[in-house]
């Protein structure tokens, strides 16, 4: 036993923040023994500061979800109001703080997912999305793709398609996995993104057919596959998947943990191909990840699977208040503020060409890809054969270079295998978006002449 006391002061020593953390926290995805995690003492809208009082620009929204950045005053107030009131109370209750997050995301989802079931965060949302398909067809199978991730809880992991699933897999009953278009590295040796989206949309025809239409219960697809790449699909490939799910009695889960909530430069990445899934899954931007908060939009035919039926499944503090109050004070901001019609503009004016100018002056930025404030640039070490700067589910010196001369000069990247992802909150300015691609450029050079 340590000492129980939790007065602020104890938070001011960023040294024993450390020697405890080490002491005593077990950190997801990672060996343990040779972590060595930033201490963080402060944030403020798009930056953070370590305890050297060094200034970071951050470039991830943390895990893609501080979308108004750090400690938006009105999230903040909403919290601390609601916490003055009515910290929590269990999910069978009417509480205003639920309804109206309910009643504000359902305003802008698409079609008619109008009833949402709230969760903690997306893996949760995902299972019970699933466990929702399967109760609607009375049919088991999963499809998804290889390049995905969908969570990292045991049904969640299982349909993820990337290296996170293998040391998690236990056999994956019922989970069966596919090519989705990625005409970079396409797996059909497609040369335009209209024959990577004809031959994506024949390859699961075909997946469908054989594994047998009267087995499979879903398809759960990132609108736009996060982690995985940011590989933003060609035009009407999800209208074609929604098709194919109309055509064969499959549920359409769109898994918009990372995509939703404007990230792409609309509200749901979704609504670029004008689609309406059969069930949505969000969290993350939903509330800027200040108090754990996920769920599934669902669709009218499925909501009425479960009217007369109970739906066997719930978690303690689905829509928690504190959550639900951050949820209301972030969507009223993006409406008020006009943070999705920022995030657009961004990706047009900001990123999208400094990026091309980017890669037009690094050779070894083999593509660069995205929409809104969702960016990947793929680093390789010739551009001809695309052999990537790191290897599948690898990390390699010159990324790891890479990342440090980025820090060194002020901006924390988001970084996977050969590819920096720039995933900033969408409230960021875009002198701010300027200043860290221009870190980004001088760290290419620097890491190029030392490294390649
Ligand atoms: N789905 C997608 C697309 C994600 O990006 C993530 C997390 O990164 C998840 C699901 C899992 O969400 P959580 O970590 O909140 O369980």
């Amino acid at each position: 036993m340590t000492e129980t006391t939790t007065h602020p002061a104890l938070y001011s020593d960023p040294h024993r923040t450390y020697e405890l953390d080490r002491a005593h926290v077990f950190h997801p995805w990672s060996a343990q023994a040779d972590l060595d995690p930033i201490v963080i003492t402060r944030a403020a809208g798009s930056y953070v500061w370590d305890r050297d009082d060094n200034r970071l620009l951050d470039f991830t929204s943390q895990l893609v979800y501080t979308n108004l950045g750090h400690q938006h005053p009105r999230i903040v107030q909403a919290i601390q109001e609601q916490a003055a009131t009515l910290c929590t109370i269990a999910p069978g209750y009417a509480n205003a703080a639920r309804s109206e997050a309910a009643h504000l995301i359902a305003s802008h989802t698409p079609g008619d997912l109008d009833r949402i079931f709230f969760t903690n965060g997306g893996a949760d949302a995902n299972e019970h999305a699933i466990r929702m398909a399967r109760l609607h067809t009375g049919k088991h199978k999963v499809l998804s793709t290889y390049r995905s991730y969908h969570g990292g809880t045991q049904l969640a992991v299982n349909v993820t398609g990337d290296p996170r699933r293998w040391p998690n897999d236990n056999g994956s009953t019922g989970s069966v996995h596919f090519f989705g278009p990625f005409l970079y590295r396409s797996a059909f040796n497609a040369t335009t993104e209209e024959e990577e989206r004809d031959r994506a949309l024949e390859h699961l025809e075909q997946v469908i057919a054989l594994e047998g239409p009267s087995t499979i219960a879903a398809i759960i697809l990132e609108s736009i596959p996060g982690t995985a790449g940011i590989m933003v699909p060609p035009a009407g490939y999800l209208a074609g998947v929604r098709e194919l799910c109309d055509r064969y009695g499959i549920v359409f889960i769109a898994d918009e943990v990372m995509a939703g909530f404007g990230r792409s430069g609309r509200w749901f990445a979704i609504e670029h191909d004008n689609v309406v899934p059969d069930l949505l899954t969000f969290a993350k931007g939903v509330n800027s990840g200040y108090v754990p908060l996920g769920g599934v939009a669902l669709s009218d035919a499925i909501y009425q699977t479960f009217a007369r039926r109970a739906y066997p499944g719930g978690l303690t503090y689905s829509g928690h208040p504190l959550a639900c109050a951050a949820a209301v004070a972030t969507i009223q901001a993006m409406q008020e503020d006009k943070i999705v019609e920022h995030a657009a503009f961004l990706g047009e004016e900001v990123f999208g060409p400094a990026l091309e100018q980017l890669a037009a002056k690094h050779d070894w930025i083999g593509d660069v890809r995205g929409t809104g404030v969702f960016w990947a640039v793929e680093l390789v070490r010739d551009r001809a054969t695309r052999e990537p700067l790191a290897p599948y589910a690898g990390s390699s010196p010159e990324m790891a270079a890479l990342l440090t001369a980025a820090r060194r000069r002020g901006l924390l990247p988001f970084s996977n295998f050969n590819r920096i992802h720039l995933v900033p909150p969408l409230t960021t300015t875009a002198q701010e978006a300027r200043a860290g691609l221009r870190i980004l450029d001088e760290a290419l050079t620097e890491v190029r002449a030392q490294w390649m």
